[in-house]
């Protein structure tokens, strides 16, 4: 054997870097199921569903493509438990001259194999990663010199580079920017007939992954009952197709929006698709912008979805890669409470929660306000310590791979980071979430109260979250009206709220 070349879960291209120079006649591909991938984070069913259930049906695309493949199964007897460890066992037995693999999304992963190719005496070939569009060096280079990183300069070099919704030169529509066009809630009616996503009816190949994933991890998070997403190439075309024929249109204006029990809304649920690169995000970004120039989709909506992949994806792709190992240990605001043990059940008296926490254990998905806003934000200021929220994160959505799921956590989300991803904490009282959505309506909580039996937690956590870190947002000067009022709290009314936010840490509230 010449090269054996290494395909991880979330690597599923048969156009990747690794098999440039594949020669059937002498290479082989290598895969493998382990189950530390699903327990190094306590990984939820439909993640690690999702995950086997497109590398088996990326096997058959290999050996369809004539590519010999050496695969081993998650119940195989001789399954050695780890990537490194079945590695090892099967470099023993096949004798290739060299490992050749696309650089891995995980830095973890990385080091595991160097260092198997190291111990065996073999070369390694990491090659780029030619999905994005951004290198990592590219993205280095951008931030050179920088004193702040912002991730709208970013976009807007890459707008230019990339020639994506420009027109002689300027921003198409005279503005990089509609945000301000954006982000409505559904008000009173309410989203009224949602088109429904495009549902994949699992197969006999996922059935048995199913099956699997339910015997082999029945104590972890999470259902599969209504799987249905998309597993294969095929399907990942499809689904992207449905985005953008039914919910592009309207994906601006309720990108921000939240309902009860409407889990998928004008979202495009392609997130796994393209981190597992069923998708490539230049096929992604065209779609978006073809359905622009035949005037099937406004502007505000298509800037909006393409800021997400051209701009925030690869944004947080290049600071993974350039901060990593030490960006995971950070901990800026000195966050140390334990995650509450109901985030991994959904046992929450609060209704905005228990609905974000039901459909993520339902379906491993929940759109991006959802995570920020709710699961995040109370985290955040809670004082749950970072690396614990990026453990349920990384464990919850089919979707999450670290080098997107991370800077996204500990970054925008719980601003551990101090400031590198998001110029300031996303802090908000229970008022945002009753201005995006009706749950308060429903809840046994009063987002206007911050102290007493109804008091609502978020809006409680609010000011206690200002309380404890005023003298240093004082030096934000985007957070100088919060730090006012905060400023204007008597003793009595800073002991009342500190009180409270007590007995919610000791959980004596929020719990169902
Ligand atoms: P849409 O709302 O339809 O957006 C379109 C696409 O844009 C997404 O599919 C995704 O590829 C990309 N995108 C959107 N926002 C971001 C972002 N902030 N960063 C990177 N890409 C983005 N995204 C992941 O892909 N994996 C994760 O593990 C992940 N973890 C997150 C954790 C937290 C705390 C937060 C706040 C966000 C996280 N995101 C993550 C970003 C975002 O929430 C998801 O990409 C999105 O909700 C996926 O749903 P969708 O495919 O319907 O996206
Ligand atoms: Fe959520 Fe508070 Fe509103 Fe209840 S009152 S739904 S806890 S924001």
């Amino acid at each position: 054997l010449r090269s054996l070349v290494l395909v991880l879960g979330d690597q599923l291209d048969l156009q990747a870097a690794a098999f440039d120079d594949f020669d059937p006649a002498t290479d082989a591909a290598w895969m493998a199921e382990v189950a530390e991938e699903s327990r190094h984070v306590w990984s939820s069913k439909p993640r690690t569903a999702v995950f086997l259930a497109a590398m088996r049906h990326f096997a058959s695309a290999l050996q369809a493509a004539g590519r010999p493949l050496h695969y081993r199964r998650l119940d195989d007897p001789a399954n050695a438990g780890s990537l490194a460890a079945q590695l090892r066992a099967d470099l023993q037995r096949l004798r290739p001259a060299r490992l050749v693999m696309t650089a891995p999304g995980d830095w973890r992963v990385l080091q595991a194999l160097k260092d198997v190719a190291e111990e065996s005496g073999l070369p390694l070939d990491v090659r780029e990663d030619r999905h994005f569009f951004v290198t990592v060096r590219e993205f280095a280079a951008h931030a050179r010199g920088r004193k702040s990183l912002r991730m709208e300069f970013f976009y807007r070099e890459q707008r230019q580079r990339h020639q994506v919704l420009m027109r002689d030169g300027q921003p198409e529509g005279g503005q990089w920017n509609f945000d301000a066009d954006n982000r409505e809630s559904f008000g009173a009616a309410g989203p009224g007939l949602v088109p429904p996503r495009l549902g994949f009816e699992p197969d006999a190949v996922t059935g048995e992954v199913i099956a699997l994933v339910n015997a082999r991890f029945a104590s972890h998070p999470g259902r599969l009952q209504g799987f249905a997403w998309p597993v294969t190439r095929e399907q990942a075309l499809q689904a992207l197709q449905d985005f953008v024929g039914h919910r592009l249109p309207l994906f601006g204006r309720y990108q921000d929006a939240m309902w009860p029990g409407e889990p998928w809304l004008y979202h495009s649920h392609i997130a796994a698709a393209l981190n597992l690169k069923l998708l490539t995000p230049r096929e992604v970004v065209a779609a978006a912008e073809a359905a622009f120039h035949a005037g099937d989709a406004p502007l505000a909506s298509v800037e909006g979805f393409i800021r997400q992949i051209l701009g925030w994806r690869e944004y947080v792709r290049g600071i993974y890669w350039t901060r990593m190992p030490r960006y995971a240990e950070l901990n800026a605001l000195e966050a140390h409470e334990p995650l509450p043990a109901w985030y991994w059940t959904g046992a929450t008296d609060m209704a905005c929660l228990r609905d974000a926490l039901t459909q993520t254990l339902d379906h491993g998905y929940a759109h991006h306000i959802q995570r920020l806003m709710v699961t995040g934000l109370y985290a955040l200021m809670l004082g749950v310590q970072p690396q614990q929220v990026h453990a349920w994160y990384l464990a919850v959505y089919v979707d999450a791979v670290e080098w997107v799921e991370l800077p996204n956590t500990l970054g925008m989300s719980q601003y551990a980071d101090g400031g590198l991803m998001a110029s300031k904490p996303y802090v908000a009282t229970g008022k945002y979430i009753q201005r995006m959505s009706p749950y308060c309506k429903g809840c046994r909580y009063d987002p206007a109260q911050r102290v007493g039996e109804r008091a609502c937690p978020f809006t409680t956590l609010y000011w206690d979250f200002l309380m404890r870190h005023e003298a240093w947002l004082a030096g934000n000067p985007r957070m100088v009206l919060q730090v006012k009022n905060v400023a204007r709290l008597t003793e009595a009314e800073r002991d009342a709220i500190a009180e409270r936010a007590a007995a919610i840490r000791r959980g004596e509230v929020g719990a169902a």
